[in-house]
């Protein structure tokens, strides 16, 4: 008999009842070390105090209205991340996978507005993810998303990851724009160099295409940068964010400069929820914290100690782990036993880390994890490695 809840995944039997910085408690009160953060989401970590009062008192003023009126929290967030990033406008989503249906949309509408609708293509990675939606499962394009689920959306054209030959030559009069994750996160922490996220920036400046950044695991300050592709110095036409954003609450973005929003007239885009009170009063709260050059050199100080602790436990385990990849908070454990391994051994003791492709352990943790919590994060790992190493 099928579950009441859908089984589209295989869940860890685990249940957890609360929440407190890197810190996750089950009914029974073990308490496990939360590397995972909800896959990136928690960026400052479970029940933060400034986001339990930005969300407490706005839920007792305003919820939700809709979008056919002015939402000045939503005002607000929007003009922090135009403060702070490359963008000048933004649309406010739900999702990681709604704000790719829009970077989709606004990049097809940009070039059929400027009287080239043959430009619809959107060059993509393989072992990139963008989403679940069907525009998400087609620019991603593996078999493992799209396969049974029936005509896909047209118009993505699939290179290697790391071949910038390739995009050279698949540029075309119908290429509208390229798509890249800075850093792969389902992908297996897969770092695009600085050199080739430059590299594409200028095939897109020499071609008039359009660069769209998905930052949805990698943005808000994951990688000690507000958003990843700032390390490489070049800046998208149109970025994808959600995830760290909401802290917790469902909220996405879409980001763009003022050209390549130029399409997106009054009625050409919406939704029900995106940008309501509640969800915009959370991002305001995790931008005040996470769009803080101190808050950012903090996350390098600890990203720093934590990889070489990690460097350490690779070298007193290559029987477990190869090699440690990513950038700041934002860290891929390539394994040498598998993944799944590592991971259920990491929670026999009581640690929380997320499987990734390429047969990696992501470590995702709060942001705000102390240093305390990492060296106990080391502690867990150099167990559960040597309990892989045992079995
Ligand atoms: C998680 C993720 C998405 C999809 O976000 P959802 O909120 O799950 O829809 C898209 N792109 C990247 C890079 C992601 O990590």
């Amino acid at each position: 008999m099928i579950p009441s809840v859908l089984p589209t995944y295989n869940r860890a039997p685990l249940e957890f009842v609360k929440g407190e910085g890197a810190w996750l408690t089950t009914a029974d009160g073990r308490r496990f070390l939360d590397l995972g953060s909800g896959i990136a989401v928690n960026a400052l970590g479970h029940a933060h105090p400034a986001l339990v009062e930005a969300l407490t008192s706005q839920a007792q003023n305003l919820w939700h209205v809709s979008n056919l009126y002015h939402i000045p929290q939503q005002q607000a967030l929007a003009d922090k991340l135009v403060e702070h990033t490359f963008a000048d406008t933004v649309f406010f989503t739900n999702s990681g996978t709604e704000a790719c249906e829009l970077a989709v949309k606004m990049a097809r509408k940009y070039f059929y507005d400027k009287g080239q609708p043959e430009r619809v293509e959107i060059i993509t990675f393989d072992g990139s993810f963008h989403g679940r939606s069907s525009a998400g499962i087609a620019a991603a394009g593996s078999e493992k998303m799209t396969k049974g689920f029936g005509p896909l959306l047209p118009g993505f054209v699939h290179l290697t990851f790391g071949d910038l030959d390739g995009v050279t030559n698949a540029v075309s009069e119908a290429t509208a724009a390229i798509m890249i994750e800075p850093v792969q996160g389902e992908g297996g922490i897969r770092p695009v160099p600085d050199a080739e996220l430059k590299a594409l920036r200028a095939i897109c400046d020499e071609h008039g295409l359009l660069l769209i950044l998905d930052e949805v695991q990698c943005g808000v300050g994951r990688t000690g940068k507000l958003f990843a592709h700032e390390w490489a110095g070049v800046s998208p036409d149109i970025m994808m964010v959600a995830k760290g954003i909401g802290g917790g609450f469902p909220l996405g973005a879409v980001l763009a400069t003022e050209d390549a929003a130029s399409g997106m007239t009054a009625g050409t885009h919406g939704s029900t929820y995106g940008g309501n009170p509640l969800g915009c009063a959370v991002g305001c709260a995790v931008m005040d914290y996470v769009a803080d050059e101190a808050f950012l050199a903090e996350v390098n100080r600890k990203a720093g100690l934590l990889r070489q602790k990690l460097e350490g436990l690779i070298a007193d385990h290559p029987e477990v782990f190869e090699e440690v990849r990513g950038a700041g908070l934002m860290l891929g454990l390539k394994c040498k036993a598998a993944n799944i391994d590592v991971v259920n051994a990491g929670y026999d003791n009581d640690l929380i880390t997320v499987p990734a492709a390429d047969n990696v352990i992501r470590l995702l943790p709060p942001l705000t994890l102390t240093d305390e919590d990492i060296a106990e994060a080391v502690s867990r790992l150099e167990k559960a490695a040597a309990q892989v190493a045992a079995a």
